[in-house]
């Protein structure tokens, strides 16, 4: 089996026998908007990140180093696994690397919890509101998670809150999801693979939030659509 390697043309996206994966953190942007895909990673449009995505990226780094401070014990997932089925014992992971070229995604789980009876695959963000978007990017997280590691326990999502450690939103993972999340997927596999085009929001406040509308790089931007009606 081949190793995966980087796309030459399309940026985050890595090929694996012959198949496109492409980062987790996409099925969350196509739930707010699949144009910004198109943009930043097809059509190779450059944007400054946010002040809140800088936040974001130390706050991740400094949760792995404290992390890794505390960490004892070493090992890889299917040992953590039979241990935590065997000893009755619980197991943290942090910042896991998943690549499942069968699902068609990549990405870094920021924390994996192994029960005894299930595996709760945990997504850090600010703030205590699940949107549809960081659901969709968690159920990726469990099914990659699935197709490398295959636990045959169920396996949970949770959003918590990356300030207060609260745990927003938790659901075990179904085969309704699943079914659901192949759709997401397989649009967004379509627009690499120039199958179909990236819709545009329909929603004009996203667009005024958005960075791409707001360092003037989009050309479908409804907020600019408003503004130049003015
Ligand atoms: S400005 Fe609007 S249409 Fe353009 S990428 Fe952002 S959200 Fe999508």
């Amino acid at each position: 089996m081949e190793e995966a390697v980087w796309h030459q043309s399309i940026q985050g996206v890595m090929v694996k026998d012959g198949k496109n994966i492409f980062p987790i953190s996409w099925l969350s942007r196509q739930a707010y908007c699949e144009y910004q895909i198109f943009l930043e990673n097809i059509k190779g449009v450059k944007v400054w990140d946010t002040k809140e995505m800088v936040t974001g990226t130390k706050k991740h780094e400094k949760l792995f180093e404290e992390h890794k401070e505390k960490a004892t014990e070493e090992g890889s997932v299917e040992e953590f696994l039979e241990r935590a089925r065997k000893e009755k014992v619980s197991f943290v992971l942090r910042e896991l690397r998943v690549i499942a070229p069968e699902t068609g995604l990549h990405g870094s789980i920021d924390e994996v919890v192994i029960n005894p009876t299930y595996v709760e695959i945990i997504d850090d963000k600010p703030g205590d509101t699940a949107w549809p978007g960081n659901i969709r990017q968690i159920w990726g997280y469990c099914l990659a998670f699935r197709e490398c590691h295959g636990p045959d326990i169920p396996v949970v999502g949770t959003m918590r809150n990356r300030d207060t450690r609260n745990r927003a939103w938790t659901e075990r993972m179904t085969p309704e999801h699943e079914q659901a999340m192949k759709e997401a997927i397989d649009r967004v596999r379509g627009i690499i693979s120039e199958e179909r085009e990236a819709e545009p929001t329909a929603q004009a406040n996203k667009c005024r939030k958005c960075r791409f509308h707001t360092q003037g790089k989009c050309d479908r931007s409804l907020a600019l659509a408003a503004n130049q009606h003015i």
